[in-house]
Protein backbone atom coordinates (compact mmCIF):
# COMPACT_ATOMS: atom_id res chain seq x y z
CA UNK A 1 0.00 0.00 0.00
CA UNK A 2 1.05 3.68 -1.00
CA UNK A 3 2.27 6.02 2.12
CA UNK A 4 1.89 10.08 1.32
CA UNK A 5 3.72 12.50 4.12
CA UNK A 6 0.28 14.27 4.53
CA UNK A 7 -2.42 12.97 1.91
CA UNK A 8 -5.06 9.89 3.32
CA UNK A 9 -5.89 8.05 -0.07
CA UNK A 10 -9.85 7.19 -0.51
CA UNK A 11 -10.89 3.92 1.66
CA UNK A 12 -13.65 3.07 -1.46
CA UNK A 13 -12.33 2.67 -4.97
CA UNK A 14 -9.21 1.20 -7.01
CA UNK A 15 -6.02 2.05 -8.87
CA UNK A 16 -5.91 2.01 -12.39
CA UNK A 17 -3.08 -0.40 -13.60
CA UNK A 18 -0.30 -1.00 -16.67
CA UNK A 19 -1.59 -4.33 -18.88
CA UNK A 20 1.12 -4.41 -21.39
CA UNK A 21 0.84 -1.59 -24.19
CA UNK A 22 -3.01 -0.74 -22.13
CA UNK A 23 -4.33 0.98 -19.26
CA UNK A 24 -6.50 -1.54 -17.13
CA UNK A 25 -9.64 0.88 -15.61
CA UNK A 26 -11.42 -0.41 -12.53
CA UNK A 27 -15.19 0.57 -12.42
CA UNK A 28 -14.39 2.76 -9.20
CA UNK A 29 -10.84 4.33 -10.25
CA UNK A 30 -9.08 6.44 -8.05
CA UNK A 31 -8.18 10.10 -9.79
CA UNK A 32 -6.14 12.57 -8.18
CA UNK A 33 -7.49 16.22 -8.59
CA UNK A 34 -5.59 19.32 -7.72
CA UNK A 35 -7.77 21.89 -7.50
CA UNK A 36 -5.66 24.78 -8.48
CA UNK A 37 -5.16 28.53 -7.64
CA UNK A 38 -7.39 31.87 -8.16
CA UNK A 39 -10.20 31.02 -9.71
CA UNK A 40 -9.38 27.23 -9.69
CA UNK A 41 -12.03 26.37 -6.94
CA UNK A 42 -14.59 28.04 -8.41
CA UNK A 43 -14.20 25.85 -11.81
CA UNK A 44 -13.13 22.45 -9.96
CA UNK A 45 -16.22 22.80 -7.79
CA UNK A 46 -18.98 23.54 -10.76
CA UNK A 47 -16.25 20.52 -12.90
CA UNK A 48 -17.04 17.95 -10.29
CA UNK A 49 -20.53 18.05 -10.21
CA UNK A 50 -20.52 17.93 -14.80
CA UNK A 51 -18.13 15.12 -14.54
CA UNK A 52 -20.21 13.22 -11.85
CA UNK A 53 -23.71 13.17 -12.82
CA UNK A 54 -22.69 12.80 -16.55
CA UNK A 55 -21.09 9.22 -15.47
CA UNK A 56 -23.96 8.51 -13.24
CA UNK A 57 -26.64 9.01 -15.73
CA UNK A 58 -24.19 7.23 -18.08
CA UNK A 59 -23.75 4.27 -16.09
CA UNK A 60 -26.63 3.99 -13.25
CA UNK A 61 -23.87 3.49 -10.37
CA UNK A 62 -21.80 0.82 -11.99
CA UNK A 63 -18.89 3.49 -12.32
CA UNK A 64 -17.90 6.30 -10.62
CA UNK A 65 -15.04 8.17 -10.12
CA UNK A 66 -13.14 8.18 -6.70
CA UNK A 67 -11.98 11.80 -6.26
CA UNK A 68 -8.38 11.84 -4.15
CA UNK A 69 -7.69 15.57 -3.64
CA UNK A 70 -3.97 16.56 -3.81
CA UNK A 71 -2.28 19.83 -3.66
CA UNK A 72 0.18 22.35 -5.94
CA UNK A 73 0.48 26.22 -5.34
CA UNK A 74 -1.21 28.29 -2.55
CA UNK A 75 -2.78 24.88 -0.97
CA UNK A 76 0.17 22.92 -1.18
CA UNK A 77 2.06 25.80 0.61
CA UNK A 78 -0.61 26.28 3.44
CA UNK A 79 -0.16 22.22 3.52
CA UNK A 80 3.31 21.54 3.03
CA UNK A 81 4.95 24.69 3.20
CA UNK A 82 5.97 24.51 -0.14
CA UNK A 83 4.36 25.02 -3.80
CA UNK A 84 4.87 21.12 -5.13
CA UNK A 85 5.42 18.33 -2.97
CA UNK A 86 6.57 15.07 -3.17
CA UNK A 87 3.13 13.90 -2.15
CA UNK A 88 1.94 15.24 -5.33
CA UNK A 89 4.34 13.62 -8.00
CA UNK A 90 3.59 10.66 -6.36
CA UNK A 91 0.46 10.44 -6.41
CA UNK A 92 -0.34 11.29 -10.11
CA UNK A 93 2.51 8.66 -10.78
CA UNK A 94 0.62 5.74 -8.51
CA UNK A 95 -2.83 6.63 -9.62
CA UNK A 96 -2.06 7.07 -13.72
CA UNK A 97 -4.32 9.59 -14.34
CA UNK A 98 -5.66 12.87 -12.95
CA UNK A 99 -6.57 16.25 -13.44
CA UNK A 100 -5.85 19.72 -12.35
CA UNK A 101 -7.23 23.48 -11.85
CA UNK A 102 -4.53 26.66 -13.27
CA UNK A 103 -1.76 27.41 -11.14
CA UNK A 104 0.21 30.68 -10.14
CA UNK A 105 3.19 30.92 -12.36
CA UNK A 106 5.18 34.46 -10.98
CA UNK A 107 6.38 36.34 -14.15
CA UNK A 108 10.49 36.92 -14.49
CA UNK A 109 11.97 35.26 -10.78
CA UNK A 110 10.23 33.36 -8.27
CA UNK A 111 9.74 29.87 -8.61
CA UNK A 112 9.79 27.78 -11.91
CA UNK A 113 6.13 27.38 -13.35
CA UNK A 114 4.25 24.71 -11.52
CA UNK A 115 2.60 22.80 -14.77
CA UNK A 116 6.46 23.16 -16.75
CA UNK A 117 7.72 21.46 -13.67
CA UNK A 118 4.92 18.45 -13.44
CA UNK A 119 5.43 17.74 -17.15
CA UNK A 120 8.74 17.53 -17.17
CA UNK A 121 9.09 15.49 -13.79
CA UNK A 122 6.41 13.32 -15.08
CA UNK A 123 7.84 12.97 -18.42
CA UNK A 124 4.30 14.13 -19.70
CA UNK A 125 5.73 14.70 -23.23
CA UNK A 126 2.60 15.40 -25.42
CA UNK A 127 0.63 18.53 -24.62
CA UNK A 128 -2.61 17.17 -26.51
CA UNK A 129 -5.17 19.97 -27.22
CA UNK A 130 -8.10 19.43 -28.81
CA UNK A 131 -9.80 22.78 -30.68
CA UNK A 132 -13.74 22.51 -31.72
CA UNK A 133 -16.81 24.92 -32.34
CA UNK A 134 -19.82 24.10 -30.45
CA UNK A 135 -22.48 26.31 -32.18
CA UNK A 136 -23.65 29.09 -30.60
CA UNK A 137 -20.20 30.38 -29.12
CA UNK A 138 -19.64 33.95 -30.26
CA UNK A 139 -16.33 33.87 -32.80
CA UNK A 140 -14.36 36.64 -34.28
CA UNK A 141 -14.45 34.59 -36.98
CA UNK A 142 -16.82 34.10 -40.07
CA UNK A 143 -16.70 30.33 -40.22
CA UNK A 144 -15.25 29.00 -36.70
CA UNK A 145 -16.96 25.70 -37.68
CA UNK A 146 -14.32 25.36 -39.75
CA UNK A 147 -11.67 24.53 -37.37
CA UNK A 148 -11.54 21.11 -35.75
CA UNK A 149 -7.95 20.50 -34.95
CA UNK A 150 -6.10 18.13 -32.57
CA UNK A 151 -2.83 19.77 -31.43
CA UNK A 152 0.18 17.66 -30.37
CA UNK A 153 2.71 20.14 -28.82
CA UNK A 154 5.90 18.69 -27.23
CA UNK A 155 5.78 19.45 -23.61
CA UNK A 156 9.79 18.55 -22.15
CA UNK A 157 12.38 20.21 -24.29
CA UNK A 158 12.62 23.60 -26.42
CA UNK A 159 13.10 26.89 -24.87
CA UNK A 160 10.66 25.55 -22.18
CA UNK A 161 13.77 22.92 -20.72
CA UNK A 162 14.00 25.78 -18.47
CA UNK A 163 18.37 26.16 -19.10
CA UNK A 164 18.72 29.87 -18.92
CA UNK A 165 20.88 31.79 -16.96
CA UNK A 166 20.98 35.56 -15.87
CA UNK A 167 22.72 38.55 -17.72
CA UNK A 168 25.51 39.47 -15.84
CA UNK A 169 25.70 36.10 -13.67
CA UNK A 170 29.06 34.01 -13.83
CA UNK A 171 27.98 31.27 -16.03
CA UNK A 172 26.67 33.39 -18.33
CA UNK A 173 30.02 35.68 -18.88
CA UNK A 174 31.56 32.76 -19.08
CA UNK A 175 29.60 31.10 -21.71
CA UNK A 176 29.75 34.28 -23.81
CA UNK A 177 33.34 34.64 -23.27
CA UNK A 178 33.86 31.36 -24.03
CA UNK A 179 31.57 30.70 -27.68
CA UNK A 180 32.80 34.32 -28.72
CA UNK A 181 36.53 33.13 -28.48
CA UNK A 182 35.82 29.78 -29.40
CA UNK A 183 33.96 30.23 -32.47
CA UNK A 184 34.48 33.76 -33.22
CA UNK A 185 30.87 34.82 -32.83
CA UNK A 186 29.84 38.19 -31.19
CA UNK A 187 27.54 37.83 -28.77
CA UNK A 188 26.61 40.80 -26.55
CA UNK A 189 27.97 41.25 -23.16
CA UNK A 190 24.80 41.90 -21.51
CA UNK A 191 22.61 39.29 -22.99
CA UNK A 192 21.01 36.77 -20.83
CA UNK A 193 21.32 33.47 -22.21
CA UNK A 194 19.03 30.65 -22.87
CA UNK A 195 19.64 27.03 -24.44
CA UNK A 196 16.87 25.17 -27.31
CA UNK A 197 17.06 21.94 -27.62
CA UNK A 198 15.03 19.93 -29.83
CA UNK A 199 16.27 16.03 -29.65
CA UNK A 200 15.38 13.17 -31.75
CA UNK A 201 13.80 10.95 -28.78
CA UNK A 202 11.58 13.97 -28.25
CA UNK A 203 10.36 14.32 -31.64
CA UNK A 204 9.89 11.12 -32.31
CA UNK A 205 7.97 10.11 -29.91
CA UNK A 206 5.69 13.19 -30.23
CA UNK A 207 5.31 12.63 -33.77
CA UNK A 208 4.29 8.74 -32.97
CA UNK A 209 1.58 9.91 -30.62
CA UNK A 210 0.47 12.21 -33.51
CA UNK A 211 -0.10 9.25 -36.26
CA UNK A 212 -0.88 7.17 -33.94
CA UNK A 213 -3.89 9.48 -32.75
CA UNK A 214 -4.24 10.14 -37.17
CA UNK A 215 -5.00 6.71 -37.82
CA UNK A 216 -6.84 5.62 -34.95
CA UNK A 217 -9.33 8.36 -35.03
CA UNK A 218 -9.70 8.63 -39.13
CA UNK A 219 -8.16 11.82 -39.24
CA UNK A 220 -7.11 12.75 -42.59
CA UNK A 221 -3.81 14.77 -42.13
CA UNK A 222 -0.95 15.08 -39.58
CA UNK A 223 1.11 18.80 -40.24
CA UNK A 224 4.38 19.16 -39.01
CA UNK A 225 4.77 22.94 -37.80
CA UNK A 226 8.48 24.13 -37.26
CA UNK A 227 10.38 27.81 -38.10
CA UNK A 228 12.93 25.19 -39.55
CA UNK A 229 14.06 27.76 -41.86
CA UNK A 230 15.58 30.13 -39.28
CA UNK A 231 16.59 27.31 -36.43
CA UNK A 232 17.45 24.96 -38.96
CA UNK A 233 19.48 22.47 -36.36
CA UNK A 234 16.31 21.97 -34.12
CA UNK A 235 13.21 22.95 -35.61
CA UNK A 236 14.21 22.28 -38.82
CA UNK A 237 15.36 19.05 -37.54
CA UNK A 238 12.10 18.30 -35.66
CA UNK A 239 10.77 18.58 -39.46
CA UNK A 240 13.09 16.32 -40.84
CA UNK A 241 12.98 13.94 -38.05
CA UNK A 242 8.79 13.99 -38.22
CA UNK A 243 9.17 12.90 -41.83
CA UNK A 244 11.91 10.09 -40.73
CA UNK A 245 9.84 8.62 -38.26
CA UNK A 246 6.49 8.43 -40.59
CA UNK A 247 8.50 6.60 -42.94
CA UNK A 248 10.32 4.09 -40.65
CA UNK A 249 7.34 3.38 -38.56
CA UNK A 250 4.12 3.76 -40.94
CA UNK A 251 4.94 3.42 -44.05
CA UNK A 252 2.02 1.25 -45.54
CA UNK A 253 -0.29 4.27 -43.86
CA UNK A 254 0.96 7.75 -44.74
CA UNK A 255 2.29 9.64 -47.79
CA UNK A 256 3.98 12.65 -47.97
CA UNK A 257 2.83 15.51 -49.53
CA UNK A 258 5.21 15.95 -51.99
CA UNK A 259 4.81 12.26 -53.23
CA UNK A 260 0.65 12.71 -52.69
CA UNK A 261 1.32 14.99 -56.43
CA UNK A 262 4.51 13.54 -57.88
CA UNK A 263 2.46 9.85 -57.76
CA UNK A 264 -0.91 10.26 -56.82
CA UNK A 265 -1.97 13.37 -58.92
CA UNK A 266 -3.11 14.74 -55.14
CA UNK A 267 -5.87 11.85 -54.83
CA UNK A 268 -4.83 10.45 -51.21
CA UNK A 269 -4.93 6.43 -51.38
CA UNK A 270 -7.45 4.65 -49.31
CA UNK A 271 -6.30 4.33 -45.61
CA UNK A 272 -3.77 6.54 -45.60
CA UNK A 273 -3.05 10.10 -44.22
CA UNK A 274 -1.08 12.79 -45.54
CA UNK A 275 2.11 13.74 -43.42
CA UNK A 276 2.95 17.63 -44.47
CA UNK A 277 4.47 19.87 -42.86
CA UNK A 278 4.42 23.97 -42.87
CA UNK A 279 6.60 26.77 -41.48
CA UNK A 280 5.21 28.44 -38.45
CA UNK A 281 4.65 31.80 -39.28
CA UNK A 282 2.96 30.93 -42.85
CA UNK A 283 1.09 28.50 -39.88
CA UNK A 284 -0.89 31.26 -38.17
CA UNK A 285 -1.90 32.90 -41.79
CA UNK A 286 -3.46 29.35 -42.93
CA UNK A 287 -5.16 27.85 -39.91
CA UNK A 288 -6.81 31.43 -40.02
CA UNK A 289 -7.70 31.56 -44.07
CA UNK A 290 -7.89 27.94 -45.13
CA UNK A 291 -8.57 26.42 -41.82
CA UNK A 292 -10.21 23.21 -42.79
CA UNK A 293 -7.47 21.84 -44.30
CA UNK A 294 -5.40 21.21 -41.26
CA UNK A 295 -6.42 18.50 -38.91
CA UNK A 296 -3.75 17.40 -36.06
CA UNK A 297 -0.93 19.03 -35.66
CA UNK A 298 2.76 18.01 -34.31
CA UNK A 299 4.47 20.81 -32.76
CA UNK A 300 7.98 21.70 -30.92
CA UNK A 301 6.70 23.73 -27.62
CA UNK A 302 7.07 27.31 -28.04
CA UNK A 303 5.21 27.09 -31.43
CA UNK A 304 2.52 24.82 -30.06
CA UNK A 305 1.65 27.24 -27.18
CA UNK A 306 1.08 29.94 -29.54
CA UNK A 307 -0.65 27.87 -31.76
CA UNK A 308 -3.28 26.54 -29.44
CA UNK A 309 -4.66 29.84 -27.85
CA UNK A 310 -4.30 31.28 -31.79
CA UNK A 311 -7.02 28.48 -32.84
CA UNK A 312 -8.86 28.98 -29.56
CA UNK A 313 -9.26 32.24 -30.34
CA UNK A 314 -11.33 31.26 -33.27
CA UNK A 315 -13.51 29.13 -31.47
CA UNK A 316 -14.58 31.07 -28.50
CA UNK A 317 -11.09 31.78 -26.23
CA UNK A 318 -9.58 30.13 -23.90
CA UNK A 319 -12.12 29.52 -21.89
CA UNK A 320 -13.65 27.12 -23.83
CA UNK A 321 -10.26 25.28 -24.90
CA UNK A 322 -9.17 21.90 -23.38
CA UNK A 323 -6.23 20.26 -22.78
CA UNK A 324 -4.36 17.22 -21.21
CA UNK A 325 -0.33 16.24 -20.61
CA UNK A 326 0.39 12.63 -21.65
CA UNK A 327 2.73 10.49 -21.30
CA UNK A 328 3.37 6.77 -22.33
CA UNK A 329 0.71 5.89 -19.98
CA UNK A 330 0.18 8.86 -17.31
CA UNK A 331 -2.29 11.36 -18.37
CA UNK A 332 -2.73 15.06 -16.43
CA UNK A 333 -5.35 16.86 -17.81
CA UNK A 334 -5.92 20.61 -17.23
CA UNK A 335 -7.85 23.68 -18.08
CA UNK A 336 -5.46 25.82 -20.52
CA UNK A 337 -5.86 29.07 -19.35
CA UNK A 338 -4.45 31.06 -16.10
CA UNK A 339 -5.88 31.15 -12.84
CA UNK A 340 -7.39 35.12 -13.51
CA UNK A 341 -6.56 36.26 -10.16
CA UNK A 342 -8.67 39.34 -10.31
CA UNK A 343 -12.10 36.77 -10.50
CA UNK A 344 -10.94 34.52 -8.01
CA UNK A 345 -13.42 33.12 -5.26
CA UNK A 346 -16.73 35.37 -7.27
CA UNK A 347 -18.03 32.22 -9.18
CA UNK A 348 -18.09 34.22 -11.97
CA UNK A 349 -15.81 32.64 -14.86
CA UNK A 350 -16.57 29.90 -17.16
CA UNK A 351 -15.70 26.18 -16.45
CA UNK A 352 -15.83 25.13 -19.61
CA UNK A 353 -12.22 24.78 -20.31
CA UNK A 354 -11.86 22.53 -17.06
CA UNK A 355 -14.94 20.64 -17.57
CA UNK A 356 -13.95 19.95 -21.39
CA UNK A 357 -10.73 18.76 -20.34
CA UNK A 358 -12.46 16.06 -17.84
CA UNK A 359 -14.53 15.49 -21.11
CA UNK A 360 -11.01 14.13 -22.33
CA UNK A 361 -10.17 12.18 -19.50
CA UNK A 362 -13.43 10.16 -19.12
CA UNK A 363 -12.69 9.49 -23.26
CA UNK A 364 -9.12 8.44 -21.90
CA UNK A 365 -10.80 6.31 -19.39
CA UNK A 366 -12.83 4.88 -22.39
CA UNK A 367 -15.94 6.23 -21.10
CA UNK A 368 -17.14 7.84 -23.77
CA UNK A 369 -20.69 7.64 -23.26
CA UNK A 370 -20.49 10.23 -20.30
CA UNK A 371 -17.99 12.56 -22.31
CA UNK A 372 -21.01 12.59 -25.02
CA UNK A 373 -23.75 13.43 -22.61
CA UNK A 374 -21.42 16.55 -21.72
CA UNK A 375 -20.20 17.47 -24.24
CA UNK A 376 -24.11 17.56 -25.78
CA UNK A 377 -25.66 19.40 -22.67
CA UNK A 378 -22.88 22.02 -23.15
CA UNK A 379 -23.86 22.62 -26.29
CA UNK A 380 -27.55 22.37 -26.01
CA UNK A 381 -26.41 25.33 -22.85
CA UNK A 382 -25.16 27.88 -25.05
CA UNK A 383 -27.33 27.20 -27.82
CA UNK A 384 -29.64 28.48 -24.88
CA UNK A 385 -28.06 31.04 -24.60
CA UNK A 386 -27.47 30.34 -21.10
CA UNK A 387 -23.55 31.32 -20.22
CA UNK A 388 -20.99 33.23 -18.09
CA UNK A 389 -19.93 36.53 -18.53
CA UNK A 390 -17.30 36.16 -20.88
CA UNK A 391 -19.74 34.99 -23.54
CA UNK A 392 -22.70 37.00 -22.28
CA UNK A 393 -20.83 40.32 -23.44
CA UNK A 394 -20.18 38.68 -26.47
CA UNK A 395 -23.99 37.29 -27.26
CA UNK A 396 -27.23 39.40 -28.36
CA UNK A 397 -30.04 38.14 -25.61
CA UNK A 398 -27.94 35.97 -23.48
CA UNK A 399 -29.17 35.06 -20.09
CA UNK A 400 -25.94 35.83 -17.64
CA UNK A 401 -25.12 32.57 -15.27
CA UNK A 402 -22.87 32.64 -12.14
CA UNK A 403 -20.28 29.34 -12.82
CA UNK A 404 -21.78 27.06 -10.67
CA UNK A 405 -25.27 27.80 -12.61
CA UNK A 406 -23.85 27.11 -14.95
CA UNK A 407 -22.79 23.69 -14.33
CA UNK A 408 -26.17 22.97 -12.60
CA UNK A 409 -27.52 23.81 -16.34
CA UNK A 410 -25.24 21.62 -18.28
CA UNK A 411 -26.55 18.77 -15.95
CA UNK A 412 -30.23 20.09 -16.42
CA UNK A 413 -29.47 19.54 -20.27
CA UNK A 414 -28.24 16.19 -19.53
CA UNK A 415 -32.04 15.05 -19.10
P1 LIG B 1 -5.36 33.96 -17.46
O1 LIG B 1 -5.37 33.58 -16.03
O2 LIG B 1 -5.65 32.87 -18.43
O3 LIG B 1 -6.38 35.16 -17.64
C1 LIG B 1 -6.33 36.08 -18.70
C2 LIG B 1 -7.73 36.49 -19.07
O4 LIG B 1 -8.34 35.43 -19.81
C3 LIG B 1 -8.67 36.75 -17.91
O5 LIG B 1 -8.49 38.02 -17.35
C4 LIG B 1 -10.01 36.56 -18.62
O6 LIG B 1 -10.26 37.64 -19.54
C5 LIG B 1 -9.73 35.39 -19.51
N1 LIG B 1 -10.02 34.09 -18.86
C6 LIG B 1 -9.14 33.19 -18.35
N2 LIG B 1 -9.80 32.14 -17.85
C7 LIG B 1 -11.10 32.36 -18.05
C8 LIG B 1 -12.29 31.62 -17.77
N3 LIG B 1 -12.26 30.42 -17.18
N4 LIG B 1 -13.47 32.16 -18.10
C9 LIG B 1 -13.53 33.35 -18.71
N5 LIG B 1 -12.46 34.08 -19.01
C10 LIG B 1 -11.25 33.60 -18.69
O7 LIG B 1 -3.92 34.55 -17.87
P2 LIG B 1 -2.91 35.45 -17.08
O8 LIG B 1 -3.66 36.55 -16.39
O9 LIG B 1 -1.88 35.78 -18.06
O10 LIG B 1 -2.26 34.50 -15.99
C11 LIG B 1 -2.64 34.46 -14.60
C12 LIG B 1 -1.79 33.37 -13.91
O11 LIG B 1 -2.11 32.08 -14.44
C13 LIG B 1 -0.28 33.55 -14.10
O12 LIG B 1 0.35 33.24 -12.87
C14 LIG B 1 0.06 32.51 -15.16
O13 LIG B 1 1.38 32.08 -15.08
C15 LIG B 1 -0.89 31.39 -14.79
N6 LIG B 1 -1.18 30.44 -15.91
C16 LIG B 1 -1.36 29.16 -15.56
C17 LIG B 1 -1.68 28.21 -16.56
C18 LIG B 1 -1.88 26.79 -16.11
O14 LIG B 1 -1.96 26.51 -14.94
N7 LIG B 1 -1.98 25.85 -17.05
C19 LIG B 1 -1.85 28.62 -17.89
C20 LIG B 1 -1.70 29.98 -18.20
C21 LIG B 1 -1.37 30.89 -17.19
P3 LIG B 1 -11.09 39.00 -19.24
O15 LIG B 1 -10.31 39.75 -18.23
O16 LIG B 1 -11.10 39.65 -20.59
O17 LIG B 1 -12.44 38.63 -18.78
Amino acid sequence: MIEFDKLTVPTEGEKIEIEGDKLKIPDFPIIPCIEGDGIGPDIMRAARGVWDSAVEKAYKGKKKIVWFDIYAGDSANAKYGEVLPQDTFKAIEHFIVAIKGPLTTPVAGGYRSLNVTLRQTLNLYACVRPVKYFKGVPSPVKHPEKMDVMIFRENTEDVYAGIEWPQGSEITLELIHYLNKKYNLNIREDSGIGIKPISITGTKRLVRKAIKYALEHGRKSVTLDHKGNIMKYTEGAFRDWGYELAKEEFSDKTVTEAELWDKYEGKVPDGKIVIKDRIADSMFQQILTRTDEYDVIATPNLNGDYLSDACAAQVGGLGMAPGGNIGDFIALFEATHGTAPKYANQDKVNPSSLILSGVMMLEYLGWDKAGNLINDALGKTIMQKRVTYDLHRLMEGATKLKTSEFGTAIIENMG
